[in-house]
């Protein structure tokens, strides 16, 4: 109990040490934090891969001009090092985790060993795991500067990711204090919000932080496709194009047929990590993009 203790005392310091001002921009592109002006058009191509890690999450965004972003990083050390290697991986300047579940964090310990990883982002309720400790270990041990998510943007290259934090008055549970992303890319436009459930996004409705979003281009199912996260009333404000399930074999029910019949009824052409393998999109400066499923 004294060992967990000091290890949540710890985990504290390092998640509340270096974290910016609500509403600050920092460029996770850039040798230091700091703002710059964008450009209104961007250049170049972003290139989002759902990565195919089994039951669990893991979304790498890279530009161009090589600035990455790791959102979640799946269950297995030994599939997110064979993505890192088949990408050619070895900075991440921006890793997201959505929040502490194993199926979201385990993959992270072994980007956080083997690339350097500049900033790091979460929802502050940390993890009570050795799988989590041993994350902020290894990111503590490269000095990654710790962030916790509040309403703010990070500049990748010319693409922006804003962060969306836990609503206010989420109970102490980890898929209800997700942290969600947002990718603009000129005009395109990519969501994923962890393992939100219908509590969480009641109340980022509610706060409006959607409004005026839709249609976002690719979205990230709710929690493997559960039937907790995705519900009628975020997806009319989120109006997804396409959805991609991170999802490998599990008990759950993962996907489930209500999420499945979700999607259906909203138009949204649907992909499966299990089925589809890695779901790659590559957007163009103008905001076009192409979906290219590993498996069609
Ligand atoms: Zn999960």
């Amino acid at each position: 109990m004294v060992r967990f203790s000091l290890l949540l005392a710890v985990t504290l310091v390092a998640l509340s040490a270096c974290t910016p001002k609500k509403g600050d921009q920092a460029d996770a592109g850039a040798s230091s934090a700091g703002t710059r002006t964008k450009p209104d058009r961007p250049s170049g191509t972003l290139t989002l891969r759902f990565l195919d890690v089994g039951q669990g999450d893991a979304v790498l965004v890279t530009t161009s001009d090589g600035k990455t972003m790791l959102y979640d990083g799946g269950r297995s050390t030994t599939r997110m090092r064979a993505h890192l290697q088949a990408f050619g991986v070895h900075q991440v300047d921006l890793m997201v985790a959505s929040h502490a579940d194993f199926d979201h964090i385990a993959g992270l310990e072994a980007v956080a060993k083997d690339a350097k990883v500049r900033y790091f982002v979460n929802s502050g309720l940390a993890g009570t795991t050795d799988t989590w400790r041993r994350l902020v270990d290894a990111l503590q041990a490269q000095k990654t500067t710790f962030v916790k998510a509040s309403a703010r943007t990070f500049t990748l290259g010319d693409a922006t990711v804003q962060i969306l934090p836990p609503p206010a008055g989420m109970p102490d549970d980890q898929n209800l204090n997700s942290v969600g992303v947002l990718v603009k890319f000129g005009a395109f436009r990519a969501l994923m919000t962890g393992d939100s459930e219908t509590a969480e996004t009641k109340a980022w409705l509610a706060a409006g932080a959607l409004d005026g979003l839709g249609p976002v281009n690719v979205y990230k199912s709710i929690h493997h496709g559960a039937a907790n996260g995705d519900n009628a009333a975020w997806l009319a404000a989120v109006q997804p194009q396409n959805v991609v399930i991170g999802v490998g074999k599990n008990n759950y029910g993962h996907p489930t047929r209500t999420a499945l019949n979700l999607y259906k009824s909203v138009g949204a052409k649907v992909y499966r990590t299990d089925r589809n393998g890695t779901v790659t999109v590559t957007v163009q400066a103008d905001g076009s993009f192409e979906l290219q499923p590993e498996r069609p």
